[in-house]
């Protein structure tokens, strides 16, 4: 079955108005199979429901207006055809990411948009240029039913089931969701009463400008008033993850960010794998690494460390997750960019070896980790699969340079050079 996708990622047109475009386009010149057609049209699109949606449906009309226009099929499709599939594509478009998740744009599978969604998913879609494939994260029994996630299930419970409700159009009842707000997602790291007073005098100020965010269903956290200042502070976090997200200048990201890790962390509150303080850091590493200064790419690498041990293998309980196999395999680049260019950051150097790491071991670990990975998490023939095994070679030749003998040797240093990571890791406050 075919793929329709967006064009290349542009921030003037959002990718939802491309993929219109080109859907109608391929539709009108006849391009499209018809079992691709047939398979495109049989999705559900939710147009009533969207187009009762008073004020945010006036928003996304416009856009498909635009799209119905910019297609020049008007002659061919009235108005209404445009906006319901506008409103299709909404529903059951997934991300087209790299295979290391970076967003392209916009793919519509109609095999992967059947695929139910859950929030503890034993699936997960993995897209590879123009291939999609799922990968399993649980054993899938013979005529048991493939989930796959629609949306960050990280998140704590309220904001899942808002996010499936108002885009998904659908109350969720999975598995985890059935749970409540009882699971890891969930866990305060302090119950209310114990935010330090600094925290609570900065929590009242923002309740009182804007009173309303106590009463946010999905930052909610009680009525008393502790619980209000929580509230305040959950709703105040997730929007600067959302603002920095808005943002396209990575100092001003790294800025935006760093307050609002700054929030989950001094407040004491956040379990450090409790959104969305692991998204705010995953968000800093990335806006570290594009500003480009190799001076912020030690903060990066120590950033990376302590997801590393203490955030993905709670998030991500697969070793072969794909997200995990792809931030350990950020860790290595970090690390080799590190390693070699020394003179770069001397500083940097200094303080490995000061903590007594060695760079060319945790590489060589990281790496044989990824490698051993990959084939679950992306597949063998995958061009990351390809990717990793080419740099695992190298690896591999540089460290025996002919004497076969220092794999073993190195190997052998791996064990107690991660409890020095794991440690370096934990000395970052934040
Ligand atoms: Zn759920």
């Amino acid at each position: 079955m075919g793929e329709f996708m967006s064009g290349e990622s542009g921030k003037e047109v959002p990718h939802i108005v491309r993929a219109v475009m080109q859907v109608l386009i391929m539709e009108a010149k006849k391009v499209m199979s018809q079992e691709d057609a047939q398979a495109l049209h049989q999705l559900e699109s939710h147009f009533n429901h969207m187009r009762s949606t008073g004020g945010k449906w006036a928003e996304m009309s416009i856009l498909a207006r635009g799209a119905w226009t910019f297609s020049g099929t008007q002659s061919t499709f009235d108005i209404d055809t445009a906006e319901e599939m506008f409103s299709r594509l909404l529903t059951n478009c997934l991300t087209l990411v790299t295979p290391t998740f970076d967003p392209l744009g916009l793919v519509l599978d109609p095999l992967a948009a059947r695929a139910n969604h859950s929030c503890d998913p034993n699936a997960v879609v993995v897209m590879d240029g123009p291939e999609l494939s799922f990968r399993t994260l649980k054993p899938i029994g013979k005529d048991e039913e493939i989930f796959i996630s629609y949306i960050d299930v990280t998140n704590p419970f309220a904001r899942r089931q808002d996010e499936l409700k108002e885009r998904y159009f659908f109350n969720c009842k999975c598995s985890k969701c059935r749970l409540g707000p009882t699971q890891k997602e969930d866990k305060w790291a302090l119950s209310p009463d114990k935010l330090p007073g600094a925290w609570a005098e900065t929590a009242d100020v923002i309740i009182a400008s804007a009173p309303h965010i106590v009463k946010d269903p999905v930052s909610f956290v009680g009525d008393d008033k502790s619980s209000q200042r929580l509230t305040a502070l959950q709703y105040t976090a997730f929007s600067e993850l959302e603002h920095a997200r808005r943002m396209s200048e990575p100092s001003a990201m790294v800025r935006i960010l760093e307050g609002g890790m700054k929030t989950c962390f001094q407040s004491k509150m956040w379990p450090v794998y409790r959104q969305p303080y692991p998204a705010l850091r995953d968000d800093l590493i990335v806006a570290y690494i594009s500003s480009g200064e190799s001076a912020r790419f030690l903060s990066a690498f120590v950033h990376g460390v302590k997801r590393y041990f203490q955030i993905d293998p709670v998030l991500f309980p697969q070793p072969f997750h794909p997200v995990r196999v792809v931030h350990t395999y950020t860790l290595a680049t970090l690390a080799l960019w590190l390693s070699s260019a020394p003179e770069d950051c001397p500083m940097d150097a200094m303080k490995f070896l000061e903590h007594g790491i060695d760079l060319g071991v945790v590489i060589f670990g990281l790496l044989v980790e990824v490698h051993d990975n990959v084939q679950k998490s992306h597949g063998q023939n995958s061009s990351f699969a390809k990717i990793i095994q080419k740099k695992f070679e190298e690896m591999r030749t540089d460290i025996t340079r002919g004497d076969a003998g220092m794999i073993a040797q190195v190997m052998g240093k791996i064990e107690s050079q991660w409890s020095t990571l794991r440690a370096f890791g934990l000395e970052l406050e934040v």
